[in-house]
């Protein structure tokens, strides 16, 4: 069944805000009239749960039982019902790499890389993420979560019920504190968010082309002053390791420093060259090392034994128009958790849709169905270290997505449909 055309995500923003601000509810309720319920097993790597004609049973904002509506326990008899409508349930979607806030937009530069303009002559003028960056310095706190919190509604009313969010178009310590700080505005605010410092995204213009002296600052003086500025805002931080940007070694500092500060690393890694990103993030223990289109086989397998998530941004490979997809079916192969990303960004991936990701998955990096999904939902969550997202066992956050169709698989076959889920009420 097709669905009929959405409400655009800004009608029904406040809606859904409203719904994802999840009070722990000390009711208990269960939701009847399912077609189906699909859930990833969080006790297994890729094994997906098919339940018909499910019910699935809410105590205290949490999952509390799922199975067919007719095993129901008795237990459950008087408690009130929530209808489905015939829809299938699902977890909502987490997305684990985003750099949801920044200034400005590089519409006007993209119409020209159309017309044919290299990038190598937009930097020159000055252009590239050096615009972005002139844009987010010149933001204001309040700019910065306005704009964050529109993107937050759109992403929600397709799905997304958690997101990763980096700091990193400051490039310097006032600018990368008032990311900080609208971060900290915004979870304050009910968004269900992990923050991520990455002051070190790109080489700041100050330090004109020394990475050694902006590596050095970054590790001793804008990651401490950023944890004390901001107590308890970020769990993880981040670098740019990159041949011309902060080579392995460098990030190896920096990430050394966030320990030190208790933020766990997650890498930019292997995206445009192999630089070793891979083996590093194994090394350090990190919770996920991210692109990986030039990764070797031994960092691959390096991931698998340290439990390094890899998360691939297959957005990012076709708006850039690359060739190189990353290699999902070997990561997979050798043991990996793939997880999936919209790495939403104004340069390289302005996308806020997790269903073309999932279509990307499928279609490009050759996953199935269930490995796309499981890789947006429960290996996304567990590369950000929460085991109560991205899958319905018993225990978890009863972030329920209702999608209005026969089967699950049409969410990837209709590939140009703009299918939004309905929310179960908590
Ligand atoms: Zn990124």
């Amino acid at each position: 069944m097709l669905p009929s055309p959405a409400p655009s995500a800004r009608d029904l923003g406040v809606i859904f805000s409203a719904a994802w601000q999840t009070d722990p509810m000390s009711d208990r309720r269960v939701l009847v009239n399912l077609r189906g319920l699909l859930t990833p097993d969080p006790a297994q790597t890729w094994a997906v749960d098919r339940i018909p004609e499910a019910a699935l049973a809410i105590e205290d904002g949490r999952v509390a039982w799922i199975g067919r509506a007719s095993d129901l326990p008795a237990t459950w008899a008087d408690a009130p019902r929530v209808d489905g409508g015939g829809a299938w349930a699902t977890p909502g979607f987490v997305d684990p790499h985003t750099h949801l806030l920044f200034g400005g937009n590089r519409s006007g530069e993209f119409n020209r890389r159309l017309a044919g303009v290299s990038y190598q002559q937009l930097a020159a003028e000055g252009g590239g993420i050096r615009e972005t960056v002139r844009a987010t310095r010149a933001a204001s706190v309040d700019e910065l979560v306005a704009s964050g919190e529109e993107r937050l509604m759109a992403f929600h009313a397709r799905g997304v019920v958690h997101l990763e969010c980096k700091t990193g178009y400051g490039l310097e310590l006032e600018a990368e504190s008032r990311l900080t700080a609208a971060y900290a505005e915004l979870k304050r605010r009910g968004w269900s968010l992990d923050v991520t410092l990455l002051p070190a995204h790109d080489l700041a213009p100050e330090f004109n082309g020394n990475a050694e002296a902006n590596a050095r600052a970054v590790a001793e003086d804008w990651l401490p002053e950023l944890v004390r500025r901001h107590p308890g805002v970020a769990r993880f931080c981040d670098v740019f390791v990159e041949t011309g940007v902060f080579s392995a070694d460098q990030g190896r500092r920096i990430f050394e420093a966030g320990k030190r500060l208790g933020l766990i690393p997650r890498v930019h890694a292997d995206e445009l060259t192999w630089t070793g990103g891979a083996e590093l993030a194994a090394e350090l223990g990190a919770a996920s090392a991210d692109h990986l289109m030039f990764c070797s086989e031994a960092g691959m397998k390096a991931m698998a034994v340290a439990d390094a998530t890899p998360v691939l941004l297959p957005g990012t490979t076709l708006f850039l128009g690359m060739r190189d997809w990353a290699p999902a079916r070997k990561m997979i192969e050798v043991g990996c958790r793939v997880a999936l990303a919209t790495d939403f960004n104004p340069g390289s991936c302005p996308c806020l849709d997790p269903l073309t990701i999932l279509r990307l998955g499928c279609l490009q990096l050759r996953m199935t169905f269930e490995e796309s999904f499981t890789a947006m939902t429960l290996h996304a969550a567990r590369s950000l270290r929460h085991s109560d997202l991205g899958h319905l066992h018993p225990g978890a956050r009863a972030e329920v997505l209702l999608w209005d169709v026969e089967e699950m698989l049409e969410l990837v076959y209709w590939v140009g449909e703009p299918f939004r889920p309905r929310f179960c009420p908590a």
